[in-house]
């Protein structure tokens, strides 16, 4: 069956969603913004009242329905794409998002919306659990600093203010807890190709990136 699985992978504020969103737009692929969901877990346990340290409190996830969409995220029919930006929501979603059984529901989830057609997801586990036979990995880096600047800058256009301190605060946190928890930890898989964004421009990566695509495509013949 033709289609091409396009995994990117990276730590926070390291532009994988604007990029891989801007690449399925080019390319007219389908994006799933895999961070929007634990994203979205955490908003509804935060809205159930649940405690966020019981892992069998998540159990509502066996009727929920959590699907992303063209660039937007759903908790079935309601649309949570700005709601899960919120602080509360940040703070707690590497802690949501270090349960077994979260986890689980979500990688079914994701490997079922990868199956068919022309896929480009991102995540922080997607090249080594999510699409393990992905066609081509990308693991996207920036420098700390950068990243904070970028995020300040996505939050501005919101109208939303922050010290740069708090910000570069908060991704190394993220990125710590991310890629020291027990359950498929934010790693660059072995067979990935790693792309140090901090000098270019998101053109520039989107463009690198399409290029490293077309070549596979030609060498597998798609
Ligand atoms: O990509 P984003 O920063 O929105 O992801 C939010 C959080 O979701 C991450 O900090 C991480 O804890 C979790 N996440 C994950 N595995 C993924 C994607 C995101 O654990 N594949």
């Amino acid at each position: 069956m033709p289609g091409f699985k396009l995994a990117i992978d990276g730590p926070a504020g390291s532009g994988k969603s604007t990029i891989s969103s801007l690449i399925a737009k080019k390319m007219g692929w389908t994006h799933i913004d895999t961070g929007a969901m634990y994203r979205a877990v955490t908003l509804q346990a935060i809205e159930h009242g649940i405690d966020l340290n019981d892992e069998h409190a998540y159990s509502f996830l066996e009727t929920s329905n959590i699907h992303y969409d063209n660039n937007k995220i759903y908790i079935d029919d309601r649309d949570v794409t700005e709601d899960i930006r919120s602080e509360a929501v940040t703070k707690n979603v590497s802690l949501v998002s270090s349960f077994p059984y979260v986890r689980k529901k979500l990688v079914d989830l994701q490997k079922k919306a990868a199956e068919k057609g022309y896929i480009v997801m991102d995540g922080r586990d997607i090249g080594t659990v999510v699409l393990p036979h992905a066609d081509l990995k990308i693991f996207l880096t920036a420098n700390v600093e950068e990243r904070a600047k970028r995020r300040l800058k996505e939050n501005l256009k919101k109208g939303k203010h922050a010290e740069i301190e708090h910000v570069i605060k908060d991704i190394a946190t993220r990125d710590e807890k991310d890629s020291t928890r027990k359950e498929s930890p934010l790693r660059m898989a072995d067979d990935a190709i790693i792309l140090d964004t901090t000098h270019l421009t998101i053109d520039e990566v989107v463009s690198k990136i399409i290029d490293l695509t077309d070549k596979k495509e030609n060498k597998h013949g798609v």
